[in-house]
């Protein structure tokens, strides 16, 4: 088996969502793209405390099955889409986190007002119109609604975030649901100001520095 450390990297990204209460069960994906364009993707309706590096699916860059025994994501069309029309992204993670996609009821847009916020996600972030799950369409309008974000938000649905790497996808993910819970409390006793667009380019940091930040043992 190809990748065993980068498949166990993408379980622990998912165990993580499951942690910080941005997935319930076994919603939600998490893909990455690998340097010679194949795919790697968490399968189709599996909870992730069970799953092992061999249940992630290996995919060619067409969709097809590489290697592995089970179905790849239900959303597999729409993260084929997001990889084939955004060479920048090489990691995309969907999830149902529930105040980011609470903020996308209630709004088209997630200005930019937390400084995580805009250091993980390098601003505001666009609410995309409804479409049904498991379409190609969540693909379509991600590609669409990004507009610079590493996040959109998928409105009825949840959130397609996004990265050059799993990291910073992980953190985009992560990051963008603890900005909506605060906002979703200011919003709830009073308005909320945007941000100054000199200000939000003053915190916004480059990705390296972004990465650097986050010291690992
Ligand atoms: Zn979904």
């Amino acid at each position: 088996m190809l990748y065993k450390e980068l498949r166990q990297e993408m379980i622990d990204a998912a165990l993580k969502l499951k942690e910080y209460q941005l997935i319930s069960l076994c919603g939600g994906n998490v893909s990455v793209r690998l340097p010679d364009k194949t795919i790697l993707m968490t399968p189709s309706g599996m909870e992730y405390d069970d799953m092992e590096p061999e249940d992630i699916c290996h995919l060619s860059s067409d969709g097809s099955l590489l290697e592995g025994k089970w179905r790849p994501s239900s959303d597999k069309d729409a993260i084929l889409y997001v990889f084939d029309n955004m060479p920048e992204v090489n990691a995309v993670i969907h999830t149902h986190q529930p105040y980011a996609t609470a903020v996308g009821l209630v709004t088209d847009y997630f200005p930019p007002c937390i400084v995580t916020q805009i250091d993980a996600l390098k601003g505001g972030v666009h609410v995309a119109p409804f479409t049904v799950s498991s379409d190609k369409g969540m693909g379509v309008l991600t590609v669409e609604y990004a507009r610079g974000s590493l996040a959109v938000i998928l409105k009825n649905h949840g959130v397609m975030a996004l990265g050059p790497s799993l990291k910073i996808c992980l953190y985009s993910a992560v990051y963008l649901e603890e900005a909506a819970k605060t906002y979703m409390a200011a919003r709830a006793v009073g308005q909320v100001d945007e941000l100054p667009k000199e200000m939000v380019k003053k915190e916004a940091r480059d990705l390296a520095t972004w990465v650097r930040y986050h010291q690992e043992k």
